[in-house]
């Protein structure tokens, strides 16, 4: 699998672009085309696109419409062929903005432009690259990175650096990069964002294979990331690191390294940027008796493919997006298979979850330049921003056990009456499968019908009393009854407010970050922490999204402004910078007040984003635009120089 691929010649009749027209994403195609051809006439008022994301996949178009736009889609597709599939001229300004408010809508084009156009990636152009290096702004400097992590996150910044010619060393306890979805093994694991929107702005892929791609697809994609920008040589495997402890006078972090064999080193960087992720530690629920069983158990994120379910009597403990995907596999070939769930999720109805890209889809991408990249673009802007309005709580409203505004009680009605339909006519499994919170104040878990389907199955009970304990035989429900079991999967999530745990961090004046934290960790945009100089964290608190955007989005924004940072010391000749405490405070002061008027902060229901504290120290209350702008570069007065 290779991420660019050469666009190739249209040399087909007819009947081929035909055959894949009824494949096609229309709006995304009508852009591509004018921006393929120069002609703008299928850009119509007639054949506007809705862009809300309940309008549906081809734009809220009628059947009329859609047969309108392949028509119109066709005529231009053969006059391109026919002229030879000429190179898409680079497109002025102007053109720009009319494409994109095509798509988008009513938007604000000025602050959105420069968001946008780094999301596009215009022929591959990564406007995000930096622009200067160490080597011009800093040759004698000694300056060394320690990166924490190869998943994600940590490849992002891995490139980064590689191009600023900063030299770095990546750190990696597994023994392959990948992170999350090295580790989630799990039958089903699938990644629950379009998948030409989950991916790198600089690395787009046009050939996924499916919509929302498996695991070991998105793996394959990290791994040749990896290798395609040379950053596999850079990671030193099986090493954990278990401490950093800053030293003032020599402005180096020192970090304690231990290996997969048990031998330990030291080693020195001037910075460190910390990519462990949020959602890798696994959460053992406190039940009683959890001890006692004797059976086969294992957490979801530490799957034991050799323990054969098949035929067994298995359980399961959570409902969360986890467990969603493997449940469904695993009733297929359980004798029984009983869950335990305590909180029923939303559903959020996505027919084509599990399929592959439509092959006509593919073609087309392959053979229109940009039409990947302008598909992605109407992904990024209908699953992002625009979502934001369905989940801000409006003052007063009059029920906020049920929703937070009308428009999420509309989206409310809406999901509502999908899980009715799913169920039919059994009103016990409704009643079940129906939550009791505001949409969006939890994770959603995607459906295609499964879900409720596997609700049906003979061999399958969904169980909503209560656990009341663990047995040595297995679960005892708070009614009484004792359920016998093989196995028990816990897909019982992360413990993703436990930041950086559990490594050992200590700053200026030996200060602890977790001491300083104290169960609430905090830091300014996400990133850098007062007291603790030089050390950067991605994917850190108030930077995970509920309903709008994708994790890597955030990432390479982080990554973007670590970037930045270092710029400021290079430039400056300073050695190390560390985040003003007013800064941070303030900061942290109007991120908890955002969150409270989101669906997430304002509802009562329990969830991952919220910590011991009850603090939403998980997600970030606003648009992707203002993260975009709050992490162009850093401002200096926000930090002192040292
Ligand atoms: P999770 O969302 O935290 O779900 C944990 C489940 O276990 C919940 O149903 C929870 O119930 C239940 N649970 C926890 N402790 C329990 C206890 N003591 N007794 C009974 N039930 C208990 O974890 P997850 O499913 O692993 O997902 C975590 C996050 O990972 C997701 O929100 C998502 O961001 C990410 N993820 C993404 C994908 C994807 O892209 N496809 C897949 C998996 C995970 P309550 O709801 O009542 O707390």
């Amino acid at each position: 699998m290779s991420i660019h691929h050469p666009i190739r010649a249209m040399d087909e009749g007819d009947d081929a672009i035909r055959t894949a027209l009824q494949d096609a994403h229309l709006p995304s195609l009508m852009v591509a085309l004018a921006h393929a051809t120069g002609d703008e006439s299928l850009l119509r008022d007639d054949l506007r696109p809705n862009a809300a994301f309940t309008a549906g996949p081809q734009g809220g178009f009628s059947e009329e419409q859609i047969e309108t736009a392949r028509a119109l889609c066709l005529d231009v597709l053969r006059r391109y062929r026919d002229a030879g599939c000429p190179a898409p001229a680079v497109p002025e300004e102007a053109q720009l903005r009319r494409w994109l408010s095509f798509l988008a809508g009513d938007v604000d084009l000025d602050a959105y432009l420069p968001l946008l156009l780094a999301e596009l990636a215009l022929d591959g152009a990564d406007v995000r690259a930096p622009d200067w290096s160490k080597q011009e702004l800093a040759p004698e400097s000694d300056f060394r990175v320690a990166i924490i992590g190869a998943g994600m996150s940590g490849l992002a910044a891995a490139l980064r650096l590689e191009q600023a010619d900063i030299p770095f060393v990546i750190l990696e306890k597994n023994d392959d990069l990948g992170g999350t979805w090295y580790e989630n093994t799990y039958p089903g694991c699938r990644v629950d964002v379009p998948n030409h929107f989950y991916s790198y702005s600089f690395a787009q892929k046009d050939d996924w294979p499916q919509l929302f791609s498996s695991q070991d697809v998105l793996l394959d994609y990290f791994r040749d990331c990896a290798d395609e920008f040379g950053l596999r040589e850079h990671i030193r495997f099986n090493t954990e690191v278990s401490e950093a402890v800053w030293d003032e006078g020599r402005a180096t972090w020192t970090l304690a390294l231990r290996h997969a064999d048990g031998s330990q080193e030291s080693l020195d960087a001037q910075a460190i940027i910390s990519a462990v992720g949020q959602l890798n530690r696994p959460l053992m629920p406190e039940i009683e008796g959890i001890e006692d069983y004797r059976g086969a158990s294992f957490h979801s994120a530490c799957w034991e493919a050799d323990v054969d379910l098949a035929q067994k009597r298995v359980g399961v403990i959570g409902t969360g997006a986890s467990a969603a995907q493997f449940i469904p596999v695993i009733a297929e070939e359980a004798a029984e298979l009983h869950v335990f769930q305590r909180t029923a999720p939303w559903l959020l109805p996505t027919p084509d979850y599990h399929d592959e890209v439509p092959r006509g889809l593919q073609w087309l991408f392959a053979r229109l330049p940009f039409y990947a990249q302008w598909y992605r673009f109407w992904l990024f802007w209908t699953t992002s921003d625009g979502l934001l309005a369905m989940v801000r709580v409006e003052d007063d409203w009059p029920h906020p056990e049920r929703s937070v505004s009308p428009a999420n009680d509309m989206l409310r009605e809406m999901l509502t009456e999908y899980i009715r339909d799913q169920c039919e006519d059994d009103e016990v499994l409704f009643e079940k499968m129906r939550p009791d919170y505001p949409p969006c104040s939890k994770r959603f878990v995607r459906d295609n019908g499964l879900w409720t389907g596997t609700f049906k199955r003979e061999n399958v009970e969904l169980h909503t009393q209560g656990i009341e304990r663990i047995t040595e035989k297995g679960i005892l429900d708070r009614e009484g009854r004792e359920i016998a079991l093989d196995a028990i999967v816990y897909g019982t999530g992360f413990t993703a407010s436990d930041f950086l745990t559990p490594m050992k961090v200590v700053g200026r004046g030996g200060r602890n970050l977790h001491t300083h934290w104290d169960g609430d960790a905090r830091a300014y945009l996400g990133i850098t922490v007062p007291h603790f100089p030089n050390f950067f964290v991605l994917y850190g608190p108030n930077t995970n999204i509920v309903v709008n955007g994708s994790i890597i989005f955030f990432s390479e924004c982080e990554v973007n402004y670590v970037l930045g940072c270092l710029e400021l010391l290079f430039r400056g000749g300073h050695r190390a910078l560390d985040c003003r405490e007013s800064v941070h405070d303030a900061y942290n002061r109007s991120i908890d007040e955002a969150n409270m008027k989101m669906a997430w902060g304002a509802a009562s229901v329990n969830t991952w984003y919220k910590n011991a504290t009850g603090r939403v120290s998980q997600n970030w209350p606003s648009t992707l635009l203002e993260y975009w702008q709050r992490t162009r570069e850093p401002d200096p007065n926000d930090y002192e120089l040292l």
